[in-house]
């Protein structure tokens, strides 16, 4: 095992990974920029060093300072959290070449999945099926437009390099679609640096369900069934759920083998999310993440699992510990992503939290970075915390979180605790009845 690791990462997440860490016996080294010299995760942490100014392109992005630090604390593997170098497979590499273990897959897992195209070709290579849509890039506009009608509308155009729910645009006939191209090849260019976009049926009424793989790169891997992450705003997740209302034992086995075998092929390394739209019955492959995700710990809740434990044997050269038989699902989780951020406008609130008070009891769970005193800083993402329930069925889930929810305080920042009140109260999502529109039609609607 590793002596010692360093966290490239910050916020919840950092926190996450230096609790397994602990558990395992490894020593921490935090990085962070100097806007989050009082964070948390640095408090925490053994050892820290500061890897750059507020900018996340210069510091938590900031590839020579992170292997600097890496070099001069002695730190044998780094764990890259999500986002920022997570999904980034030339880190991956300079890493290897500097004799440090990267918490992750394969750089050409990571290469071949980042790229959306490709991971799509891959994805129908292994077995999985896919949404109907282009067989590749989008070069030719008289192309495009065969291809649509061959579809059917509406379309959606997507960037190769897409993610965080970025550059997507939907085409609902002939007469929009070239200007919707040259809109989304725009955007992936400016946001994503490639300019590459491909076509998508636009699917009217799915669920987002993703199936949570675990493999450790010797052809070993398994599933640990599936999150629903069907309610979202602006293709952003906002409350994640596992197991799905939507599905049954029998399907979650299939779909969950499906990928476990999938991934068994490539000889897959860590953990890893395969992501579907669920359709009158039917599974339809979007893109796979190489990373731990953020909703996470719905599948720790349900399978007992500690996934970035698991993470962290599996790079440091362990078997997988289990096999898909001890996978037990037990019970009903459900997180919601508490945002610094007004309820109904979802402004923004960065800011100083001047009275905290996270909820506690049976079947609950906080997973947060921040503190009474704590100033969220205006510089990265709004994510305070999550807040994870767990409940023998779904019912005792929902009241757990109900209870939870009117309990948790957090003082002086706008957060999106009123808007889980509302949702949690809603006939709808007490139902189970939701598919990935649903939200954004509710706050339309007025909520
Ligand atoms: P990103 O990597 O930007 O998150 P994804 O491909 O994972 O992009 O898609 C994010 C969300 O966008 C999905 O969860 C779904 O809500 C919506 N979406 C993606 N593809 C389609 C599609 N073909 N039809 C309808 N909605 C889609």
């Amino acid at each position: 095992m590793f002596e010692k690791i360093l966290i490239a990462n910050r916020g919840e997440i950092a926190l996450r990974i230096l609790r397994a860490a602990k558990e395992l016996g490894i020593a921490t080294v935090a990085v962070h920029s100097t806007a989050d010299a009082d964070a948390m995760h640095v408090k925490l942490a053994d050892e820290s060093v500061c890897v750059g100014p507020p900018a996340a392109r210069d510091s938590y992005l900031n590839i020579p300072a992170l292997l600097a630090a890496c070099e001069i604390t002695g730190a044998e593997a780094l764990h890259p959290g999500y986002g920022f170098l997570s999904e980034n497979a030339r880190f991956a590499e300079i890493l290897a070449e500097h004799h440090i273990v990267f918490v992750g897959p394969k750089p050409e897992h990571i290469r071949i999945m980042g790229d959306k195209i490709e991971a799509k070709r891959t994805a129908t290579r292994l077995g999985i099926p896919c949404v109907p849509g282009s067989p590749g890039a989008i070069t030719d506009d008289i192309e495009a437009v065969a291809i649509a009608k061959e579809l059917g509308y509406p379309v959606l155009i997507k960037a190769a390099a897409g993610g965080g729910g970025r550059g997507m645009k939907v085409a609902y006939g002939p007469d929009d679609l070239s200007s919707a191209l040259e809109t989304a090849r725009m955007e992936a260019k400016s946001a994503f640096g490639d300019e590459s976009v491909y076509l998508e049926k636009f699917l009217e009424k799915p669920r987002h369900i993703e199936i949570q793989i675990l493999g450790d790169g010797r052809g070993n891997a398994i599933h640990l069934g599936e999150r629903d992450c069907s309610l979202q705003r602006r293709h952003q997740k906002v409350w994640e759920e596992g197991p799905s209302p939507a599905l049954n034992a029998p399907q979650r086995l299939e779909i969950g083998e499906i990928c476990a075998a999938a991934m068994r092929e490539l000889r897959y390394s860590g953990v890893g999310t395969v992501e579907f739209l669920y359709e009158d019955g039917k599974f339809y492959f979007i893109e796979m993440n190489t990373r731990i995700q953020v909703e996470h710990p719905v599948t720790e809740m349900i399978t007992g699992v500690d996934l970035v434990n698991e993470q962290i044997k599996i790079a440091a050269g362990s078997e997988l510990t289990l096999t898909q038989d001890e996978v037990v699902f037990n019970g009903h989780a459900i997180e919601c992503r508490i945002n610094a951020e007004h309820p109904a406008t979802f402004r923004p609130s960065p800011g100083t939290i001047n009275y905290y008070h996270p909820p506690g009891g049976l079947g609950v769970r906080v997973d947060s970075a921040v503190y009474a005193g704590y100033t969220i800083p205006p510089t990265y993402d709004s994510l305070v915390g999550k807040l994870i329930v767990h409940g023998r069925s779904r019912n005792e889930a929902l009241m757990r979180l109900r209870r939870a929810l009117d309990e948790f305080i957090i003082d002086g920042i706008d957060t999106t605790i009123p808007l889980f009140q509302t949702l949690v109260r809603n006939a709808d999502i007490q139902n189970g009845l939701y598919d990935i529109h649903w939200l954004e039609k509710f706050l339309i609607d007025g909520g």
